[in-house]
């Protein structure tokens, strides 16, 4: 298990803090990011430099934060399947022939500024929302409001604007991976 400074450690028997752990109110968390290694009775963090990278082929959930020509910027905001944000916070780029096999001129038909995507890291940071999962999973409308699923668009139910994305199968869903609430 890797943590970050903060994580809370779960602990199913009573444990003591060994190295880079600290307990507050009974409860044992990390002090650096690394490892937990659990010894004897004692939970220890083997430090760790670097934060496990992303490999090609991961999905992440990201958020559009510009669009312009063929192109998309999306912030990295976390890998699917990991309830925590990425600690370091990249830009990937989505190009508009890796939104579709269908042709597509125009990439604000596919994604807009503030959406939600699930993309998949083909190279680098180069991304693909190709595929029934992928594409967007929330958007807003211009009004503020959430847009919600209306055939193959998104649709404003306040103010009836109506707008076309790369819709995702998961659209309007929690796209956690499907974990519960961490505190819970
Ligand atoms: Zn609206």
């Amino acid at each position: 298990m890797f943590v970050l400074p903060g994580d809370r450690i779960r602990c199913i028997e009573e444990f003591e803090a060994g190295e880079g752990v600290y307990e507050e109110n009974g409860e044992l968390y990390a002090s650096v990011a690394g490892k937990v290694v659990f010894e004897g009775k004692r939970v220890k963090i083997e430090p760790a430099n670097k934060i496990p990278e992303l490999r090609n082929g991961d999905v992440i959930i990201g958020r559009v934060i510009d669009v312009r020509g063929s192109i998309a910027l999306i912030r990295f905001e976390r890998k699917v399947g990991q309830e925590r944000a990425l600690a370091k916070s990249f830009v990937g780029v989505l190009h508009v022939s890796n939104v579709t096999d269908e042709f597509l001129k125009n990439m604000e038909d596919a994604v807009g500024f503030g959406d939600v995507v699930k993309a998949k890291i083909v190279e680098d940071l180069k991304l693909s929302i190709k595929g029934e999962d992928l594409g967007v999973v929330k958007a807003k409308c211009k009004c503020g409001n959430d847009l919600v699923l209306d055939g193959d668009k998104l649709k404003c139910p306040k103010c009836g604007n109506v707008e076309s994305r790369k819709i995702s199968a998961d659209y309007g869903r929690c796209c956690n991976g499907g974990k519960g609430s961490r505190n819970g």
